[in-house]
């Protein structure tokens, strides 16, 4: 995925925070964020922050070598579910692969997402590592 610097700035805070939708109406959260409510069809709808606190329902792992993500082989890609309630897909880091099963706890954290590209910038966003303790 090439990732332009003036989308990447426009999509900074969905980068850098877990952004999902609340429903004003049934009070709902849900992720992929809608304007319209999948539960109730309501369009009051906002966008909240998740605490980034989540468990694992199930993961895999990955040794595929996407150019410019070298550095993290095997990538552990989970399916976590947030405390909000919705379910989305994330990187696990700071994790031995021994130690990923479902139900693990975590948090989201900010991380260097690819190795500098040809223009010398460095990309961050959100991966998930285990809350310890
Ligand atoms: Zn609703």
């Amino acid at each position: 995925m090439r990732l332009s610097i003036p989308r990447f700035w426009r999509k900074r805070f969905d980068y850098y925070s877990v952004r999902i939708s609340e429903c004003l109406d049934c009070g709902r959260k849900f992720y992929p964020r809608r304007s319209i409510c999948p539960y109730c069809r309501s369009r009051n709808v906002k966008v909240v922050t998740s605490r980034g606190v989540g468990e694992v329902l199930t993961y895999t792992v990955s040794y595929y070598r996407l150019e410019g993500y070298e550095e993290v082989i095997p990538k552990v890609i989970a399916l976590i579910k947030l405390v909000e309630g919705p379910v989305l897909i994330g990187e696990l880091v700071d994790v031995d692969i021994s130690e990923v099963r479902e139900g693990l706890k975590v948090e989201a954290v900010l991380r260097r997402l690819k190795s500098e590209d040809p223009a010398g910038l460095i990309y961050y966003g959100i991966k998930f590592r285990p809350i310890v303790g």
